[in-house]
């Protein structure tokens, strides 16, 4: 057995997901900066193909019968390979087969190829696509995103508009936050501007929980982090941090440390809202000064009020 699929894994986007690697290791139309897999050694923009179509469906086939067999369930089957999956020119041929199993279909792209036709066409199959979009700043993109040069950003937004009018299934998109790369405010406010108005169900905003690409690249400070949050929240954006913090409770009352941490992580939360829920416990101010202490949360100022932030360990 290859290592084509893997999982389910458990993802707060998309519950129990069965993973689907159709491309081979590194071979993208980015470089990023932050990738956790490493420098890209085959950086490249033509369709090709990769693995026999026919291995991947086989391959999927046994490993849903499997699960199905000890009960597991699955809520997607997603393309979240080592590299851009839109890059593998039977993707179609892939999503028609795997139709056929009744499991709802995901991808994870990069958006790189997506003022490509074929390209928006198989993505148009997809029950759930989520594009990343790091930076609408050609200059920023290419520092942080290091494009083939064949791709130009002006293309890549224009597709991912049209893609966004064109297609049925929920629209997800994420932003990684670097520091000092994509998260001045002004770059923030554009990057709002633009994802408003491609409508996504959820945008998330995440940083680096892996050591990255290069040496020196750093998740965003707090600060930026819950700017990015609010600024997306006016424009009326469904936003939501993505941080590798995220615990799985939301239940005020029960461990409530750990359920001010999992929803900090998530959504920074303003002063009056978290003494609110203190006073609903019962409990004192003394455990969020302990959480500050022990550098677990985070108060930061936007627009002259106080908010607080998960602290994120991984810098
Ligand atoms: S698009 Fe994804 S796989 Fe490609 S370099 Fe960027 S983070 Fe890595």
């Amino acid at each position: 057995m290859s290592n084509i699929v893997f999982g389910p894994v458990p993802s707060r986007r998309l519950g129990r997901s069965l993973g689907i690697n159709n491309i081979p290791p590194k071979v993208c139309s980015y470089s990023c900066v932050y990738c956790q897999l490493g420098r890209t050694t085959n950086l490249s923009v033509e369709r090709r193909r990769f693995y026999d179509p026919s291995k991947i469906i086989e391959e999927v086939k046994e490993r849903i019968k499997h699960l199905r067999e000890s009960g597991e369930k699955i809520d997607y089957i997603t393309f979240v390979p080592d590299g851009e999956p839109t890059l593998d020119i039977n993707l179609h041929e892939e999503i028609k087969e795997l139709k056929k199993l009744g499991i709802k279909l995901a991808i994870l792209t990069n958006s790189s190829l997506i003022w490509m036709e074929d390209v928006r066409e198989d993505l148009r199959m997809f029950d759930l696509v989520s594009l990343k979009i790091d930076a609408v700043d050609p200059n920023i993109w290419k520092r942080i995103n290091r494009p083939h040069p064949e791709i130009s950003l002006e293309k890549v937004m224009h597709g991912i508009l049209d893609f966004s009018d064109e297609f049925k299934g929920k629209l997800l998109t994420e932003t990684m936050l670097i520091r000092r790369y994509n998260d001045q405010r002004d770059h923030i406010e554009k990057l709002a501007d633009f994802i408003e108005e491609i409508k996504p169900s959820k945008a998330y905003i995440s940083i680096p929980t892996r050591p990255p690409a290069e040496k020196g690249i750093k998740g965003s400070i707090e600060e930026n982090l819950n700017l990015a949050y609010q600024v997306f929240l006016e424009k009326g954006i469904n936003v939501e941090l993505l941080t590798g913090f995220e615990g799985d409770k939301f239940s005020i009352l029960q461990d409530l440390e750990g359920d001010i941490l999992s929803i900090t992580s998530v959504h920074p939360l303003r002063e009056d809202v978290l003494l609110k829920l203190l006073a609903r416990s019962g409990k004192s101010q003394e455990i969020i000064d302990k959480l500050i202490r022990d550098k677990k949360l985070k108060r930061v100022r936007y627009c002259g009020k106080n908010f607080f932030i998960r602290r994120f360990e991984y810098r």
